[in-house]
């Protein structure tokens, strides 16, 4: 096999509840994740040494050097593996950065499906989902996609079917947020509050919710304690969450630590609209119809 390529997905959570700040520095998640169909191509190559490339929309935002998720993940496998490997990595990146939509451990979950055809080393899925948890805690579900429940620290997982297909748009804002900055001022909100942060707990209505496919039911109950910190660092995606809002969003939060603000629409024609609606209206610079839930990576 000389080339091999994977797409991946992007993913929303339609609930992250965070728990207390814990003494590791860690927060106890529940985390319900949903792959949307926005994604990141890894195409891998025969070669003498581990590189990477990005080409596409967000290129200049991404590390090319060892910092780079798609070098790690192939780094780890080949080690798993207890051999050398090369591989030149190609990624066509459609994921924003830095925005919320795990594009980082999509490029990693693709580069292990890739290296591991590329190598031929037919590693089962059991064994890439644990070297994906020790890459980070959003990579195992980057592998399996659909709709998950992470607990833990996110990387807990266990899949939830899903009743039918949920439409969304995307409005990806200019500049990234670094998660961690957004966990911090979470933290920070939550001690000037002095209120007590509760335990995690799944939402059950959100459970029936994506199980009977009632996308006005899920869009009640879509939830997200990252989005006020989120929300007092870039003070300008409130006004965009609230335009999707007055289009008829059956619900509107930030996606994960931010920034990109996701939309649940009614369907496939609702949401060809809002997207219009908001960048027409100046709300969105861009904005993206998609849906989900979607599978992981896979090979095409
Ligand atoms: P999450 O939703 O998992 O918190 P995110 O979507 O907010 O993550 P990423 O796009 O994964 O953020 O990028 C986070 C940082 O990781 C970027 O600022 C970038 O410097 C770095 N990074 C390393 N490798 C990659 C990659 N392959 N693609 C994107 N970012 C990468």
């Amino acid at each position: 096999m000389s080339s091999v390529t994977v797409r991946v997905p992007a993913k929303v959570n339609v609930q992250l509840s965070v728990g207390p700040l814990r003494e590791d520095g860690y927060h106890d998640l529940v985390n319900v994740f949903h792959a949307v169909s926005i994604f990141d191509e890894v195409v891998a190559k025969e070669s003498e040494a581990i590189t990477v490339r990005v080409n596409g929309k967000w290129s200049d935002q991404v590390p090319v050097d060892d910092s780079n998720l798609a070098i790690r993940a192939a780094r780890a496998l080949a080690k798993h593996a207890g051999r050398t490997y090369g591989a030149d990595l190609v990624i066509n990146k459609d994921i924003p950065v830095a925005g919320g939509m795990a594009g980082g451990s999509a490029d990693a979950a693709g580069a292990l499906v890739a290296c591991n055809e590329l190598w031929g080393l037919g590693l089962p899925l059991e064994d890439l989902m644990e070297i994906a948890g020790d890459l980070g805690s959003d990579v195992p579900f980057s592998l399996i996609g659909g709709t998950a429940v992470g607990t833990g620290r996110g990387e807990q997982l266990s899949e939830l079917p899903t009743g039918g297909t949920f439409h969304w748009v995307f409005a990806p804002a200019i500049g990234g947020l670094s998660t961690a900055s957004v966990y911090a001022e979470c933290d920070r909100l939550r001690q000037a509050s002095g209120a007590e942060v509760p335990w995690p707990q799944l939402n059950d209505s959100l459970m029936e919710a994506l199980g009977t496919g009632d996308a006005y039911a899920l869009g009640s109950n879509l939830s997200n304690d990252l989005q006020a910190a989120a929300l007092t660092l870039r003070p300008e995606l409130g006004p965009t969450l609230d335009a999707g809002r007055q289009h008829g969003a059956l619900g509107a939060i930030v996606s994960g630590s931010g920034p990109t603000c996701a939309f649940l629409a009614i369907d496939a024609t609702h949401a060809r609209d809002l997207a219009e609606s908001l960048t027409a209206t100046g709300a969105a610079r861009t904005a993206v119809a998609a849906h989900g839930p979607v599978q992981g990576a896979v090979l095409i």
